[in-house]
């Protein structure tokens, strides 16, 4: 019987594996798997959402107006310029469908954020990866994929799993060297975190020109990943699309309330963004001196290299059975890594002393 068939893209993508929150049998289980921010949600952001409980009868504010205001005001930015998505997972998808579709090719480097390559996919769009440098994206070799078919590339700044940055001047080349007409998305999810003096997070050259888009998240240093909230700042004729497109309600009351709290709690981003300078330091300087290998990382995230697919495995299982829970990184054609989310100090310390008798064990085993 002939059945209804999707377009033939949608069967190439493979669905999209989130990091494991709970090991059997294990009791206390530390999760650090998904890049969530350090120190749960922001005291006036519970405070908010809970707040929002009496009028939840009540649909929300489709275009979002006090968080787009409270966001323009916290970055400097035009409200009008802002859209809000749920996630910017969310405006990632609606990006694709608007300007790629069958016959289009989206651009992103090998060890890019793989949903780009879902959402691409499901636009119909053909994903062309693209070789990098150290596990970093290489201008060149996007520049040397561009193709009259090209629609879209997407950048994630600093990169995600990589932990990789391009400095200001790397993303003004590829921006001058694009065609025009080809949609540049500069995917800052982790901007808070960067003290790299040489880096801009994107609205530079979103105000430059018609063509690039900077997007914004509420689930990392925010603390807000189960609400659902990111933003998008796009010249006009972009938000304009995305508002044609985007659902009309996609960012329910309570995420639009909390995140405004987010962005009103004194000091939150100042705090955790020093923790995670300090406990990234210290996390990797001592799996280095365990023998580690780690890469530099600008995120709230190490990617640490165990050499084979079956180290990585084997640490994993040491790790899941202390309760700690990372991310496997098969997915993103790195099987030999783990990717190691920074969490509270007490969780960056029991990661350390598991890797560093995860390695000792090994060193032994080898003897
Ligand atoms: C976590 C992450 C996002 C954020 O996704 P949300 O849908 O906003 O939760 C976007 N891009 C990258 C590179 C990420 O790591």
């Amino acid at each position: 019987m002939p059945t209804p068939t999707p377009h033939p893209e949608i069967l190439t993508i493979k669905p999209y594996i989130g990091g494991e929150a709970a090991v059997p049998g294990v009791a206390r289980v530390i999760k650090l798997s998904s890049n969530e921010g350090a120190f749960g949600p922001p005291p006036g952001a519970r405070a908010a959402y809970a707040a929002t409980v009496a009028t939840l009868h009540r649909y929300p504010d489709g275009g979002a107006r006090k968080l787009r205001e409270a966001i323009g005001a916290r970055f400097g930015l035009d409200p009008a310029r802002i859209v809000c998505g749920a996630g910017s997972d969310d405006l990632i998808y609606a990006l694709c469908l608007a300007y790629g579709g069958q016959g289009s090719e989206l651009i992103m480097s090998r060890h890019g954020f793989s949903i780009y390559a879902i959402a691409g996919a499901y636009a119909g769009c053909t994903v062309i990866k693209t070789p990098e440098r150290d596990l970093t994206a290489d201008v060149d070799a996007i520049l040397g994929a561009v193709t009259p078919a090209t629609r879209l590339v997407f950048l994630a700044n600093p990169n995600n799993p990589t932990g990789s940055l391009l400095p200001a001047p790397e993303i003004h080349r590829l921006r001058a060297n694009l065609p025009e007409t080809v949609l540049l998305v500069l995917d800052a999810a982790y901007a808070e975190y960067v003290d790299r003096p040489d880096y801009e997070a994107g609205a530079t050259l979103v105000d430059a020109g018609d063509n690039t888009v900077m997007t914004r998240t509420f689930s990392k240093i925010f603390g807000l990943g189960g609400l659902r909230v990111g933003w998008a700042y796009a010249p006009p004729a972009i938000i304009d699309v995305l508002n044609r497109v985007r659902l009309p309600f996609n960012v329910n009351a309570a995420a639009q309330a909390a995140a405004i709290a987010a962005l009103a709690e004194p000091g939150w981003v100042e705090t955790s963004a020093a923790h995670n300078r300090t406990e990234r330091a210290r996390l990797t300087a001592t799996l280095s001196a365990a023998g580690l290998k780690l890469w530099p990382s600008e995120g709230n995230f190490v990617l640490a290299d165990f050499t084979t697919p079956e180290a990585a495995t084997a640490a994993d299982q040491f790790l899941r059975a202390r309760g700690l829970i990372v991310r496997p990184m098969g997915a993103y054609h790195l099987p030999h890594c783990l990717r190691l989310t920074i969490g509270t100090t007490e969780e960056c310390d029991l990661l350390a002393v598991a890797l560093t008798d995860f390695q000792t064990q090994a060193a032994r085993k080898l003897a």
